[in-house]
Formats: C-alpha cells, sequence, structure tokens
C-alpha cells in the first residue's frame, strides 16, 4: 500500500495512518472496517470501551487479508486498571477481537489519581513478553506520568496516543517523546470535524492544493511525524482520508497551521479525568 510505516522502539512496524473507530456502533463496525479495509487501511485502532472490538474482529476476518499485514490496537479501559484484572481485561479484549496478538495494547488513560498505572503497565510487561501483543504503549499520557512510567518499569512504550490537531500542536509532550523515542499517534486528528475543518486558513490550503481540508490537515500531521487515525462511516470520507500520499505541505503552510495552535483541547484533561 502507498501508506508509509514507522519503526517502533523495539523493531516492530506500524503504519503511519491507520482507522479510528471511536463512536461506530458493534454492528456497524463489521461494514465500516470492511470498508476502510477496501480502501486500502491496514491499521485499526479501537478500544475495549469502544463496544466493538467484536465487529472489529468479524470485519478483520471477513477480509481475508493475512494477520501479518494487519496493524491491530486495543486499549485498557480505566475500570481494568490493576494487574490482575488487566491481564483479565486484555484476555477478553483478544477474545471478542478473535484474534491471538494485537499489535499494540495502550492503557487508554493515565489516571493518576488512582495511581495504577505502574502495576497496570508491569502486566503489560508480561503480554508482551508472551508475545501477546507485538508492542506495548500508552494513551493520554503526559510527560510526567511518562517519566515515572519509565523510571519504574523496564519496556519503554512504544506509543503515546494523545488528543493532537493543529488547535493542539503538543510541541512539548512531542518533543518528550522523540527524546525518548516513542512515537506520536494522534487521537481526533481532525478535531472530530468540530469546526476545525471549516477554519478559512485551511480552506485557503486546500484550495492552494486541490485537496480537501481532511486532507491539508492530515498531510500536516503525516510530515510532523505523527501517527494519525481519523474515523469516518461515510466511505467517501474514509477514501479521502488515505488519499493524503500524492501532494506537500510547504514550509509556508506549515507555518499558516502553526497559527491555528491555541492549546484547546476538545477531550478532557489527563491530568485531572479519572473516570472509570
Ligand atoms: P477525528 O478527528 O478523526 O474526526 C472524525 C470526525 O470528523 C468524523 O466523525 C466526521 O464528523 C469528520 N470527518 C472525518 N473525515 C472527514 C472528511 N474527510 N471531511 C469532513 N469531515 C470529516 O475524530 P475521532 O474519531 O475523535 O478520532 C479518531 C480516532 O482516535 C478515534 O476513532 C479513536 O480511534 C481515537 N481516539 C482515541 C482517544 C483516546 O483517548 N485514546 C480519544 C478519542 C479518539
Amino acid at each position: 500500500s502507498k501508506v508509509p510505516s514507522i519503526t517502533l522502539n523495539n523493531g516492530v512496524t506500524m503504519p503511519q495512518l491507520g482507522f479510528g473507530v471511536w463512536q461506530v456502533e458493534n454492528d456497524e463496525a463489521f461494514t465500516t472496517v470492511g470498508q476502510a479495509l477496501d480502501a486500502g487501511y491496514r491499521s485499526i485502532d479501537t478500544a475495549a470501551i469502544y463496544g466493538n472490538e467484536e465487529g472489529t474482529g468479524k470485519a478483520l476476518a471477513a477480509s481475508g487479508i493475512p494477520r501479518d499485514e494487519l496493524f491491530v490496537t486495543t486499549k485498557l479501559w480505566n475500570a481494568e486498571q490493576g494487574h490482575d484484572s488487566t491481564l483479565r481485561a486484555f484476555d477478553a479484549s483478544l477474545a471478542k477481537l478473535g484474534l491471538e496478538y494485537v499489535d499494540l495494547y495502550l492503557i487508554h488513560w493515565p489516571l493518576p489519581s488512582k495511581d495504577l498505572y505502574v502495576e497496570t503497565y508491569r502486566a503489560f510487561e508480561k503480554i508482551y513478553a508472551e508475545g501477546r501483543a507485538k508492542a506495548i504503549g500508552v494513551s493520554n499520557f503526559l510527560p510526567g506520568h511518562l517519566e515515572r512510567l519509565m523510571g519504574e518499569t523496564s519496556v519503554v512504550p512504544a506509543v503515546n496516543q494523545i488528543e493532537l490537531h493543529p488547535q493542539l500542536s503538543q510541541a512539548e509532550s512531542r518533543a518528550f517523546h522523540a527524546r525518548h523515542n516513542i512515537v506520536t499517534e494522534a487521537w481526533s486528528p481532525l478535531g472530530q470535524g468540530r469546526g476545525l475543518l471549516e477554519n478559512p486558513a485551511i480552506a485557503e490550503l486546500a484550495a492552494k492544493h486541490g485537496r480537501t481540508p481532511a486532507q491539508v490537515v492530515l498531510r500536516w500531521h503525516l510530515q510532523l511525524g505523527n501517527v494519525v487515525i481519523p474515523k469516518s462511516v461515510t466511505p467517501s470520507r474514509i477514501a479521502e482520508n488515505i488519499d493524503v500520499f500524492g501532494f506537500e505541505l510547504d514550509d509556508e503552510d506549515l507555518a499558516t497551521l502553526a497559527r491555528l495552535d491555541t492549546g484547546t483541547r476538545l477531550g478532557p484533561d489527563p491530568a485531572t479525568f479519572d473516570v472509570a
């Protein structure tokens, strides 16, 4: 496929562009993930809390695509943090997906107030040692959480999946990840389609390149070195969002997009989010 791969810190390769399935119903996931696979996506980002691991797994199986050409990510939900509960939750996710291994397993949120992420990650290290996750990592971790985790465990997280789009460019986290050889994966890369794609500066860049606003934003991520996982249930948009390898933003375009950074989150603040 035309999607380039990124090599994680343990040598595993991950497509730089994948398909996110948050807010896709389990029944709908079979069709939607099938459409994404048909369009050329090979990386799928789900989570236990999305409730669609089963539908996702069925679509993967029905596709007939060899397992080693797929990259499947799922995430441990907050309520299951803790050593034994993590091992049980992982088994349940694998069973729902109908897989023998996942490519990437992530701690969904750090929940600093619960203080369980180190213990949780030790269970992740076991799962990794058994080869049942080819890589392990985290999501929504701030640099301070990563520092503590790396100080107390031995496998450096391969990935930190964080909210990231032109209005929240996460320069500090990206620099921290780069120093520690952790790949930055952008969630809500299109800003959830809430306003960002109507921004006039982005519309202007889209016109300049003969592309759509979503394609300009995805191109920005790729040129920053991020892994991206845009979501859509609309076949034309699913196709549009992977057709981003035939043009390039120049320095001036990147500077224009850099000016959109307001530091505003769409999602919760990982420092305080503690919903389980
Ligand atoms: P996104 O930024 O991918 O935006 C998706 C929305 O943008 C769509 O629902 C649609 O309304 C619109 N859209 C998509 N393609 C478009 C196009 N080509 N043109 C116009 N509008 C378009 O939002 P997301 O779903 O929040 O994020 C992507 C993925 O990131 C999720 O599906 C999930 O896998 C992951 N995620 C992870 C976390 C986390 O805590 N780790 C949180 C949120 C999302």
